[in-house]
């Protein structure tokens, strides 16, 4: 379930004074991988937190960090990838310390040549496009509002809509398009080094083969949302219906609904219709690429 600011303030109070603890299990042989699930699960904030400071002190000794938002986020990102390969490989990696297990899973993915290598796809014209988008997404509210145009075809109105918004929240809303349609978008495709050229190659393709151009978009965008949804763990899990309808109805979890909605085609499509209270306001999202803003 997703938690309220002050829960989230509360568990993180909590968090400190068991973190000792958890830290003290994690170091002890666990010889099932019953009893490995056991461990792990009761300590997931602080296996990222480790895995996070690990890329960081990696990215810092590499001269290849700075102080922002963007490398934050970067670091958070990773961390949470190895922690998904942990949780998976670990189980087969019984008996062992899972803490150990950890630390040595992440340094030798920074030992590799290429540790952060990208999925070969995303190298493309159409993956450069996307993937420069959705970086952006996570550390600028402008292009995270924009995702709801470019992969969607969503104006303001369905924005707010669609997410249940009301009063000086809506009005935000319209400010984050017009400035990512003044600038932001163009920062973004400087930043990927899009050509007007390659943009206009992908809007011809677009014409010709809408619906392969439409599927191939879609296949690209959940492979950069599962990546980058996880820049916010707090909004990173999807929810089932029952929780979608349970936050809409009871009017929590604002930030949450605008992060992960644009960043997962999945909930969208479970949760579109809820935010209107009977009849849905927007068609049932599907991709359809828009290239400009
Ligand atoms: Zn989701």
């Amino acid at each position: 379930m997703v938690l309220t600011e002050e829960q989230r303030a509360l568990n993180r109070d909590r968090g400190m004074s068991d973190r000792t603890t958890t830290v003290g299990r994690l170091d002890e042989v666990v010889s099932t991988p019953e009893e490995f699930d056991r461990a792990v699960s009761q300590a997931l904030p602080v296996l990222l937190d480790r895995a996070t400071s690990y890329t960081k002190r990696f990215l810092r000794e590499t001269g290849q960090w700075s102080e922002d938002v963007a490398h934050e986020k970067f670091v958070l990102r990773w961390g949470a990838e190895y922690l998904e390969r942990f949780l998976i490989c670990g189980r087969s990696e019984v008996p062992c310390r899972p803490l150990f297990l950890l630390d040595s899973l992440v340094a030798k993915q920074h030992s590799q040549p290429e540790p952060f290598c990208y999925h070969p796809d995303l190298l493309t014209p159409l993956g450069r496009f996307l993937d420069g988008i959705v970086a952006r997404a996570a550390i600028s509210r402008d292009a995270l509002i924009g995702l709801y145009h470019h992969c969607y075809g969503f104006g303001p109105g369905d924005v707010i809509a669609l997410t249940g918004l009301n009063g000086s929240e809506s009005q935000r809303i319209y400010k984050n398009f017009r400035r990512w349609r003044d600038s932001g978008w163009q920062r973004a495709m400087d930043e990927v080094g899009m050509t007007e050229a390659e943009l206009n190659e992908l809007s011809s393709r677009q014409e010709r083969h809408p619906q392969r151009f439409n599927g191939e978009s879609e296949r690209l965008i959940r492979f950069a949302q599962a990546h980058y949804r996880k820049s916010e763990p707090d909004h990173y899990p999807c929810l089932s219906r029952p929780q979608w309808e349970e936050m809409f109805t009871q009017g929590y979890g604002y930030d949450y609904r605008i992060w992960h909605l644009a960043l997962c085609l999945d909930c969208m499509q479970t949760a579109w219709a809820l935010g209107s209270k009977g009849t849905p306001a927007v068609d049932k999202p599907r991709v359809e690429l828009r290239v400009r803003p």
